[in-house]
């Protein structure tokens, strides 16, 4: 079985816990590889050989530190379809959606290429009698990516592209779930050009976190993950003097207004309600629609779409919609929150929970499942299930609806679908929300604008990539200068003789 390693140094090192944990095949069952846990010795060895190489990296010139996402994003682009497979292979989304993963992480490269027009500083001229002012943006230094399993390319790749950009050198803590795109992204920003040490992926669980978390080096913390984790890291990187920005779970809403076109919206449901059996941070798992005939169309609709849905492994080519769930326990998990749905009374119209593939028996996969009639007091509604289930709440108005996606605990993504500018122009005016989608289901915005939730979905001061990943992972000093007068009236500008 493969023995997968940190990235320590510019080198694959061997980890010296002796503690692993198992990679699997999600679509068999299977163990494919053990990852090392890192102890907090190597942790800090790791941090210590960072901070070193961050020196030199930090001074280099903003525009080479640029060249070097240049050349990684090129080489991204030329390992597209083996970077795709690496998270197919653990993750157990299909290849296209695998190929999406990567995409939308290149996506934050390219922005960084041009990343050193927004490392500019500031400047006032003549702000007092011979003063000036400036400001300028220096990198924090060591700085943590904590990452989750559910895009193990783009997510690791949101962290480290404007991370490196800014002249730190950052500590990579995959999802030991799915290790294996961010040791393969590290070999390949060695050859784009980036020093040695100025990246260290170090696996590991809760005991290497904590231990990112006590390290007095490390400047800043990036954290994409569960609600509760975001909380807990955010709490103990702020006690200990990080900055720290942890991004938590969902429970996204889509309102479905009764002018809104029902087809695209039936489509527009499946499509984010299924997609990557629901693991998505952005994933729709909530749909709201507003009127009893605009539910009972929507049921109408989505029934069959649901029925028709292809789940099956990666390997079985680009027409299956959906793959396996991450783990049997999430599985167990999801299966356990659709029982406790039926108990509560809630209606379950579409049953994917007997769902066998044959030939992979021993795979983590989930039928689609949908529930109408939810109402806001049941666990299916109150939980972020992360899987391929969708439940639909039934609001008699607009406001209810919104009032509903307001009240919820967490703010990552919403949508609306309607014909009608005013009522979709009020939804994005006054939800509570941190990304709207109009008559779009997944609203996660392209890199050059940035992402995040509000509410119980996001922790900390400022968003993921674009112009706010430049600010967080950098430092604002600011020089106040005065040169005194008459210097050059003294000054002596004959060329003398020397005496
Ligand atoms: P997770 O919280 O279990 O793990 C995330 C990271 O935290 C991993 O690297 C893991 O090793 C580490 N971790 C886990 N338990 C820990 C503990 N007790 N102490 C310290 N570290 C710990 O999340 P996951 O299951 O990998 O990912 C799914 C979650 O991530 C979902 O809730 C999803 O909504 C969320 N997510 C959010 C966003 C966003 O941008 N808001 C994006 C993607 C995923």
């Amino acid at each position: 079985m493969q023995e997968l390693t940190h990235w320590i140094d510019g080198k694959h090192v061997k980890g010296t816990s002796g503690r692993f944990t198992d990679v699997y095949n999600p679509a068999t069952g299977e163990v494919q590889a053990k990852v090392p846990l890192a102890t907090v010795e190597e942790l800090n060895a790791a941090v210590a050989r960072a901070a070193e190489a961050q020196v030199a990296w930090g001074d280099t010139n903003p525009q080479r530190r640029a060249r070097v996402m240049m050349k990684f994003g090129a080489l991204i682009n030329e390992h597209m379809d083996e970077l795709a497979e690496l998270v197919s292979r653990e993750h157990g989304k299909t290849l296209p959606d695998g190929r999406g993963d990567v995409q939308r992480g290149l996506e934050v490269v390219e922005v960084c290429m041009g990343g050193p027009s927004l490392l500019k500083g500031e400047y006032t001229d003549a702000g007092g009698p011979g003063i000036d002012l400036y400001s300028m943006r220096q990198p924090l230094g060591v700085v943590a990516g904590i990452t989750p399993f559910n895009f193990p390319a783009m997510i690791p790749l949101w962290k480290l592209a404007p991370a490196l950009t800014c002249g730190n050198a950052m500590i990579l803590k995959p999802s030991e779930r799915c290790p294996s795109t961010s040791l393969r992204l590290a070999e390949l920003l060695q050859e784009a050009g980036l020093p040695d040490g100025v990246l260290q992926v170090v696996n590991g669980d809760k005991e290497v976190v904590d231990a990112i978390l006590d390290n007095e080096t490390v400047a800043g913390v990036g954290f994409v993950g569960s609600t509760p984790i975001a909380q807990y890291i955010y709490g103990r990187a702020a006690t200990n003097g990080k900055r720290a920005q942890c991004f938590g779970g969902a429970k996204n809403h889509m309102i479905i207004m009764p002018d809104a076109d029902m087809d695209k919206a039936a489509d527009a449901l499946v499509g984010a309600g299924f997609g990557a059996a629901g693991e998505r941070c952005m994933a729709i798992s909530v749909a709201v629609p507003v009127g009893k005939e605009t539910a009972d169309t929507l049921v109408e609709k989505l029934m069959p779409r649901i029925e028709k849905l292809k789940v099956g492994p990666y390997t079985a080519g680009d027409d299956v919609d959906y793959g396996p769930v991450i783990t049997q326990a999430a599985k167990d998990r999801i299966l356990g929150l659709i029982d406790k749905g039926v108990a509560q009374g809630a209606d379950l119209v579409v049953d994917g929970r007997d769902f066998t593939l044959q030939g992979y028996e021993n795979g983590y996969f989930v039928g689609p499942s949908m529930f109408d009639n939810v109402t806001p007091d049941m666990d299916i509604y109150k939980e972020e299930i992360f899987g391929p289930v969708l439940s639909q709440v039934r609001t008699d108005s607009y406001e209810e609806a919104l009032k509903l996606t307001m009240d919820n605990p967490y703010g990552n993504g919403t949508a609306i679908f309607t014909a009608d500018g005013d009522t979709a122009r009020d939804f994005a005016h006054r939800v509570n929300v941190g990304m709207v989608g109009i008559n779009f289901p997944i609203p996660v915005p392209l890199s050059y604008h940035t992402f995040g939730g509000w509410k119980k979905s996001a922790f900390g001061d400022l968003n993921q990539y674009g112009p706010d990943a430049f600010r967080f992972y950098t430092k604002t000093k600011t020089v106040t200068a005065r040169w005194f007068s008459g210097i050059k009236e003294g000054g002596e500008f004959n060329f003398k003789a020397m005496e």
